[in-house]
C-alpha cells in the first residue's frame, strides 16, 4: 500500500526535478529510483571499508560507514513514517550522506582539507558534505547521458547538509537556502539528526566494546546512566555486555519517541500546509531541551573520552600523514595517478587529487601508500 503522505512532507510527484530531465520512472516514484541508484553506486559499496570511529582492520564487530548509513537509514525511516514524511526520500538521504567521507574518518577529512588549502591556496578545501553532492553529482560514471547520478533536488538537498555562503553561492539550486536562511524539507531536517542519534549511540557501543571507554566513565553520563539504571533494576545479574545493548537500545527509543513528539508539536505549532511552508518555517525537526541537553553531553564525553583517546590519536595520526604523503606524491607529479584521474588533473590538479584520495577505502589508502614509498613492495 503506498504510503500516506503529509501534505507537509516531500511528494516525488512535486519534485523540482534533475539537472537533467528524464521521463519519470515505471514502478516507482523518483525518490525510490534515486534510493537505487545510491545503493548500485560505487561510492556506496566502498562504504564497507571506510572508518567511522575505528579503523576497518581492527574488529570485524565495529561499525563502518556502511553499517552506520544503515542505522541512520532505519532511525530516519521510523520516524518518518510516524509523521507521514516520504520513508523513500529519507532513506536515500541517509544512504547518501557519507558517499563523500575520505578514509580514516575526520581525521582524514581534516588532513585533506588542510593538504587543499596549504598546497592548493584559492581551492575551496575540502568538506566531506560538498564532497558527497559531487560523488552524487559529477563522479559516479555509470550511465549513458549523464555523469554522476542525476539525483532529484530534494535529495541533493539533503545529502549537503551544511556549506559556507562562499561555496553556497556557486552551488545554484542546492546552496540557495544558506543564502536566503531557509529551511531544507523535513525529511532533510530529520535525516541529520537521525544521524547524530545513529553515531552517538553506536559509538558507546563501539566504544565500550572496544575497552577505550568503561562502564564506570558511562556512567557520568546522565543519559547514559539513567538507562542503565533501568536496566540493572529490571534485570538484575544481566550479563555486563548484554546490559550495554539493552541500554543503548532503550537510549535509541527515547532519543526517537521525543524526536517524534517534540517535532510533532513544532509541526501542529507552526501548522506547515505544504513543503514551501516547511522551507520558510524556523527548524521544525528537533529534540526537546531535556533531551537536547543531555544529548549535547553526551557528545562532548565522547570528543573528551573516545575520539580524542590516546589509542584513537595514534591511529588517526598515522592515517593523516599517510593522507598527506599521498597528496604530496600526487601534487609534484600528477602521472603517479591512475590514467582516468589524470585527464581530470589537466582540468584542476589539486581537486582530482583530492576527489581520487577521498573515494579511497582505509584499507586502499594504507596499500597506495605503501605502493608509493615502499621500494620493495608488490
Ligand atoms: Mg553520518
Amino acid at each position: 500500500m503506498p504510503q500516506v503522505l503529509a501534505p507537509y512532507a516531500a511528494d516525488p510527484a512535486a519534485t523540482r526535478g534533475r539537472r537533467h530531465p528524464e521521463p519519470s520512472p515505471q514502478g516507482r516514484t523518483e525518490f525510490q529510483r534515486d534510493r537505487d541508484r545510491i545503493i548500485h553506486s560505487n561510492a556506496f559499496r566502498r562504504l564497507e571499508y571506510k572508518t567511522q570511529v575505528f579503523v576497518n582492520h581492527e574488529g570485524d564487530l565495529f561499525r563502518t560507514r556502511l553499517t552506520h548509513s544503515l542505522e541512520v537509514a532505519q532511525i530516519a525511516r521510523s520516524v518518518a513514517r510516524n509523521l507521514g514524511l516520504n520513508e523513500d526520500l529519507v532513506e536515500a538521504i541517509s544512504l547518501a550522506h557519507d558517499l563523500g567521507h575520505t578514509p580514516f574518518g575526520h581525521a582524514g577529512q581534516d588532513e585533506l582539507n588542510a593538504c587543499m588549502r596549504e598546497f592548493a591556496p584559492g581551492s575551496g578545501g575540502f568538506e566531506h558534505n560538498l564532497q558527497s553532492l559531487r560523488v552524487v553529482d559529477e563522479l559516479e560514471e555509470r550511465y549513458g547521458d549523464f555523469n554522476g547520478l542525476n539525483l532529484c533536488f530534494e535529495t541533493r538537498e539533503g545529502i549537503l547538509k551544511h556549506c559556507s555562503l562562499s561555496r553556497a553561492a556557486q552551488l545554484g539550486d542546492v546552496g540557495e537556502r544558506f543564502l536566503n536562511r531557509t529551511q531544507p524539507s523535513l525529511e532533510a531536517q530529520l535525516t541529520n539528526l537521525s544521524d547524530e542519534i545513529a553515531y552517538n549511540n553506536h559509538d558507546i557501543d563501539d566504544g565500550l566494546r572496544s575497552g577505550l571507554i568503561t562502564l564506570e566513565q558511562m556512567r557520568q553520563v546522565k543519559i547514559f546512566d539513567r538507562h542503565y539504571a533501568e536496566v540493572v533494576a529490571r534485570y538484575p545479574g544481566l550479563a555486563e555486555r548484554r546490559a550495554i545493548t539493552e541500554t543503548v537500545r532503550r537510549m535509541i527509543n527515547t532519543l526517537i519517541i521525543d524526536l517524534t513528539e517534540t517535532t510533532a508539536a513544532r509541526i501542529a505549532e507552526h501548522k506547515p500546509a505544504s513543503i514551501d511552508d516547511v522551507r520558510q518555517a524556523p527548524p521544525l525537526v528537533g529534540f526537546s531541551a531535556e533531551i537536547r541537553a543531555e544529548a549535547d553531553e553526551l557528545k562532548q564525553f565522547l570528543r573528551d573520552n573516545l575520539y580524542r583517546h590516546y589509542r584513537v590519536l595514534r591511529m588517526t595520526t598515522k592515517a593523516k600523514r599517510i593522507l598527506r604523503d599521498l597528496f604530496k606524491a600526487f601534487l609534484d607529479d600528477p602521472r603517479l595517478l591512475p590514467p582516468q584521474y589524470q585527464s581530470r588533473a589537466s582540468v584542476d590538479q589539486a581537486r582530482a587529487i583530492a576527489d581520487y584520495i577521498a573515494g579511497m577505502t582505509d584499507r586502499y589508502a594504507i596499500k597506495e601508500h605503501r605502493r608509493l614509498f615502499l621500494v620493495n613492495d608488490e
